[in-house]
């Protein structure tokens, strides 16, 4: 059927085929190089949100299936990874970044159809990015001394790393990359809803030839991660989600020795000065909190427009919007895809009745909705107090709250004022308000007339309750060495 954007003008559908992906009914753990079945004999069914089928069986792993994998880890570390020459280390993870772009096309669509983000964000930044992540600390694995002159580097040992939905593959590429690369072995656990990718990257590892037990992947729901995290024989915890879970492990590590990076959620404003490109800057919001659903830590989930032109920017969101076309993740013209889970669609319903219970004015597109699935038509909501839950809590979906300013303190001051600090943006033509406002926003990246751009030599990391540590170039290879 042609998809229809509330424009009124059709596409034609263009989707991905799927015939060269093959997934396995059936998942187990990857653990110490093979795939074992989870001793807790528990296993649920991943699903593909945009139409709520099964995708395939996944193991649930328990305390001793954790426990395994983290004796496989220990074992890999003491005889093998740990004592192999850095430019040898280097080069395994060079061989799965290559591996990665050999079969890019496949891992894309696993993605999407796990995740139900487009094929075409799958296609063009995660897979790639993840690929050059993999690329670029490949060749950090014998240079590690020059990253830390004067000191003496070592690993930390085993590394359990655990990731949230919204990025699976890459920000498992973003945690074993740096991990390997330092000479640690890793226990890694994908999140519940988006385990594929992941188990996609143990085969491709097993293809990559690594020795045994250097990388294991163990499935399952919170509880698995939190076995993990509660190892005793684990020396680093890599954690990328919520900032209500951050908390846990926060306390579950204090006192333990085991060293920990925290990437937590985000509420990140866009401030538009009036002297902006606003076509621009309407394209640069559109692609900060509407593609890829808003599920991203660092979406532009607020707005800050300077009160001259904040009714040319409504009305020119507004009109994007309408264009944006909402549906199967596959779709090459799909710009929003699937919401993760019902669990994810319920939470940003529940923040849209908020929004409007809260007396804000409420807009979305009136594109079509596939009838299965979880979706979300692209919102925003205008003459939003500063008070206001949708300014102030992550509603991780695509919903922006739009508010005005008048002077750049006010508009730095609102940008501030959120207990987060993961990124923002900043447009304007002038070059001194851009330099005057990232020395002053609280947040670890801030783009100037642009978002959401990403490159493995660049760190990425938090303020406040959006964590702590840095992920990404130098800084990342900190989060995972001894240095003395
Ligand atoms: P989440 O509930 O915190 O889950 C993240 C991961 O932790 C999942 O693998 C989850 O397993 C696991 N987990 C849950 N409870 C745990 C526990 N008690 N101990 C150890 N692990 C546990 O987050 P989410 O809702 O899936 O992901 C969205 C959040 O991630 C957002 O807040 C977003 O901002 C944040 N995020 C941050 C960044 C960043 O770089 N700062 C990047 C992406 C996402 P289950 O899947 O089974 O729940
Ligand atoms: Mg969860």
């Amino acid at each position: 059927m042609a998809k229809k954007n509330s424009t009124n003008w059709a596409l034609a559908p263009a989707p991905e085929s799927t015939d060269h992906v093959r997934i396995k009914p059936e998942y187990g753990l990857f653990i110490g190089g093979k795939w074992v079945k989870p001793k807790s004999g528990k296993y649920y069914d991943t699903i593909n949100p945009a139409n709520e089928q099964k995708l395939a069986r996944i193991a649930e792993g328990g305390e001793a299936d954790v426990d395994a994998a983290v004796k496989a880890a220990r074992k890999a570390y003491g005889t093998v990874w740990s004592k192999m020459p850095p430019a040898e280390r280097g080069k395994y993870v060079y061989r799965i970044a290559r591996l990665l772009q050999e079969r890019a096309r496949e891992f894309a669509v696993v993605e999407s159809l796990n995740g139900g983000k487009p094929i075409r964000e799958s296609r063009d930044f995660d897979v790639p990015t993840a690929a050059a992540h993999f690329f670029y600390y490949a060749g950090w694995a014998d240079k590690l001394s020059y990253a830390f002159p004067n000191r003496r580097v070592a690993p930390l040992g085993v590394a359990g790393q655990i990731v949230p939905w919204n990025f699976p593959l890459l920000m498992a590429a973003w945690k074993i990359a740096p991990a390997l690369a330092c000479g640690n072995t890793v226990v890694l656990k994908p999140a519940e809803t988006t385990p594929l990718s992941a188990l996609f990257l143990a085969e491709l590892i097993q293809e990559a030839e690594l020795p045994d037990g250097v990388v294991n992947i163990v499935t399952g729901a919170g509880a698995t991660g939190a076995a993990i995290v509660n190892h005793p024989d684990v020396n680093k915890i890599a954690f990328t989600g919520s900032t209500a879970v951050g908390k846990i492990i926060q306390r579950a590590t204090a006192g333990t020795g085991k060293k920990l990076t925290l990437e937590l959620g985000g509420k990140a404003p866009n401030i538009i000065f009036a002297d902006a490109t606003i076509d621009q800057a309407v394209e640069g919001i559109v692609n900060g909190i509407y593609f890829n659903q808003g599920h991203v830590c660092c979406a532009g989930s607020r707005l800050y427009v300077e009160e001259s032109v904040h009714d040319e920017v409504v009305r020119k969101l507004k009109h994007r919007m309408k264009s944006l076309v909402v549906g199967d993740p596959l779709d090459k013209n799909t710009d929003i895809g699937a919401i993760n889970s019902k669990e994810q669609l319920g939470t940003i319903n529940k923040y849209i009745k908020i929004g409007v219970n809260e007396g804000s004015d409420m807009y979305q597109s009136s594109c079509d909705l596939p009838s299965k699935g979880f979706w979300c038509r692209p919102t925003l909501f205008t003459n939003v107090a500063q008070s206001s839950r949708i300014a102030q809590e992550e509603i991780f979906g695509p919903v922006l709250a739009i508010q005005t300013f008048r002077t750049m303190d006010e508009a730095l001051q609102k940008a501030n004022n959120t207990p987060y600090g993961l990124s923002a943006g900043v447009w304007t033509d002038k070059g001194s308000k851009i330099f005057n406002l990232t020395t002053k926003l609280r947040a670890g990246v801030v783009w100037a007339n642009t978002f959401n751009k990403f490159d493995p030599t660049s760190p990425f990391g938090g303020y406040k309750e959006s964590g702590y540590g840095r992920e990404g170039g130098v800084h990342g290879l900190g989060a995972y060495l001894r240095l003395n």
